[in-house]
């Protein structure tokens, strides 16, 4: 059985029940989180929590109860599904209206969800190298926000999956973004580089995690603008997420690009110490 949280009750998964009058249902008007759980312990959970509360911020969402209350509660979400690696979804909406309005009633009460789901890959040395594809990033313009209105990202992953691509790769205007459910890295010339928050994207806490193991390596790095050009041509590509970890690109629209995975190699190989840590 898995368990979850919803509104103020533990819950069998199977019965947790919201109403189709929820804000988050209706407008996509709700933030959400994705973290790992390693051996039971939550990975990053501060900074997860940060970018969480700074998007409820930006969306002008108030929770009804405070941080150390969620995080309460997602440690005994987290101790009540028996598994040691979880993957933890947290939701909040801006909750139950009775009448559907764009203009959110500031009375209502937010919806508040955690579940999880078994961590299927974690992070090692044998991860396979995915195949991923380059196409024009047509999401909304404020993709730093980790917003549940999706359905741009659910549109490239269809496609990726009817293509067998691993995953699909944004571009704006010639310069990559992110991917649809990643951050990006490459290496070029032994120098990594990764597109700056400034390139409407979110700010991937695994992405910072590898930006930190980098600088920690004394391997130069530039958080710049990357054309697509720059990308096709990389010594290394990398994509970067909580529920794959970091992984290796070998093809790009099915062209071989996997040339190197040196500095590849060593920056996974500090990642994986990070979550055994
Ligand atoms: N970019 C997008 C669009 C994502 O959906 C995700 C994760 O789902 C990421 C980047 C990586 O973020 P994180 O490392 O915090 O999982």
């Amino acid at each position: 059985m898995s368990v979850c949280y919803l509104n103020g009750e533990f819950l069998n998964l199977k019965d947790a029940k919201i109403s189709p009058l929820d804000r988050g249902f209706l407008f996509g008007d709700s933030i959400y989180e994705v973290f790992a759980a390693y051996d039971k312990k939550a990975f990053r959970i501060e900074e997860h929590l940060d970018r969480f509360y700074i998007n409820l911020k930006e969306i002008k969402l108030t929770v009804n109860i405070s941080r150390q209350e969620l995080k309460n509660i997602i440690e005994l979400v987290i101790q009540k599904n028996d598994l040691s690696n979880q993957i933890i979804y947290l939701q909040i909406s801006r909750g139950y209206e009775e009448i559907r309005n764009h203009v959110p009633d500031i009375k209502s009460e937010s919806t508040i969800f955690i579940c999880s789901f078994p961590l299927k890959n974690l992070p090692n040395h044998n991860s396979d190298k995915v195949k991923i594809s380059l196409r024009e990033d047509f999401r909304w313009g404020k993709s730093n926000i980790k917003s549940t209105s999706l359905l741009a990202n659910v549109l490239y992953k269809i496609q990726g999956n009817e293509e067998n691509l691993d995953e699909i790769i944004l571009h704006d205007n010639g310069y990559i973004t992110e991917g649809a459910v990643s951050n990006v890295f490459c290496v070029k010339n032994k120098k990594v580089l990764t597109p700056s928050l400034q390139n409407n994207i979110l700010p991937g806490v695994t992405r910072s995690v590898i930006i930190d193991i980098v600088k920690k390596l004394n391997i130069p790095l530039a958080e710049s603008r990357i054309s697509v050009e720059d990308l096709k041509n990389a010594d290394e590509v990398w994509i970067t997420n909580t529920t794959k970890g970091i992984l290796l690109v070998s093809e790009i629209d099915q062209i071989k690009v996997f040339r190197e995975d040196m500095i590849f190699k060593e920056v996974q190989e500090k990642f994986i110490q990070e979550t055994l840590a």
